[in-house]
């Protein structure tokens, strides 16, 4: 398959490009760690206000990038990331877009189909994934760390989207963004119990490790849940870019991070112009 997150050499943003060209007025894409004002080890496109950066920086990195997708600042609307499997609807725009006093409370999931609501979630790792029902114009976005995917986040996504604008989960799109891929992810027992739990087609999205570690390909263990969840594969776009193997263009918690460092994050993003081709 084509690599679906399009990136230009010094950008700041990875476009998906293909959903961009189906339907006018929409933006959908992920930023790189490159071209912002973050000073290390921020360096220096962090859009994370929760991570101990300097929030004028992350304020000004996610001003840039509003600027960058033809958005309004006042649009960015962001929630607080909890690794849980809770999605919630959108209603109005501009939650969390300059303090973590005003973000939507502890969820990793958000939804809408208002349009001029730039919906953003913060990575560094963790699996973007990235909704759009076509018939209803309804949009999500979701996080899902190994919590969240075991938790079956995709599928309440899926749910919601059905609940709420009566979407059909045969046509909703679906697109697995930049993360940790399954060459550097590697995980205990403790973990795996619990992917094994999670869906009866865990299997391909494993590969045994050293004794008793296994190296887990959390796009492949979300794309079999969506499966599940009624989506269809002709719907789905997978990336191809791992966070761990290409630091020189991503945050990577596993590989940057630790007791006592720290690494920024990127951002997911998906919204419809106010405007324009609506
Ligand atoms: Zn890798």
């Amino acid at each position: 398959m084509r690599e679906p997150f399009v990136w230009e050499e010094e950008a700041s943003i990875m476009t998906l490009t293909d959903w961009e060209a189906h339907f006018p007025g929409l933006v959908a894409g992920f930023t790189v760690r490159l071209g912002g004002e973050s000073e290390e080890p921020y360096g220096s496109f962090n859009l994370g206000l929760h991570v101990g950066d300097d929030p004028e920086h992350v304020v000004a990195n996610r001003k840039k990038l509003a600027e960058q997708v033809g958005m309004p600042f006042e649009a960015w609307t962001c929630a607080d990331q909890v690794h849980g499997n809770r999605v919630c609807q959108v209603t109005a725009k501009g939650a969390g877009k300059d303090s973590l006093e005003d973000v939507i409370a502890g969820t990793d999931g958000l939804f809408t189909r208002e349009k001029g609501v730039l919906l953003t979630s913060f990575y560094a790792d963790c699996v973007p994934l990235y909704f759009l029902d076509p018939a209803s114009e309804a949009i999500g976005l979701a996080h899902a760390g190994w919590k969240g995917t075991v938790g079956r986040i995709a599928e309440e996504m899926v749910k919601a989207l059905q609940t709420h604008y009566q979407a059909q989960p045969g046509d909703i799109r679906v697109a697995i963004g930049p993360s940790i891929g399954g060459c550097c992810y590697e995980v205990d027992e403790r973990i795996m119990a619990q992917v094994r739990t999670s869906t009866p087609n865990w299997e391909p999205a494993v590969s045994p490790s050293a004794a008793g570690t296994y190296m887990l390909d959390l796009r492949r263990l979300n794309r079999e849940i969506l499966l599940e969840a009624g989506i269809s594969r002709a719907n789905m776009l997978v990336t191809d870019w791992c966070t761990s193997c290409r630091t020189d263009l991503f945050f990577s918690h596993r590989k940057e991070a630790g007791p006592g460092k720290m690494t920024g994050r990127m951002a997911s993003y998906i919204g419809w112009k106010e405007t324009e081709g609506r």
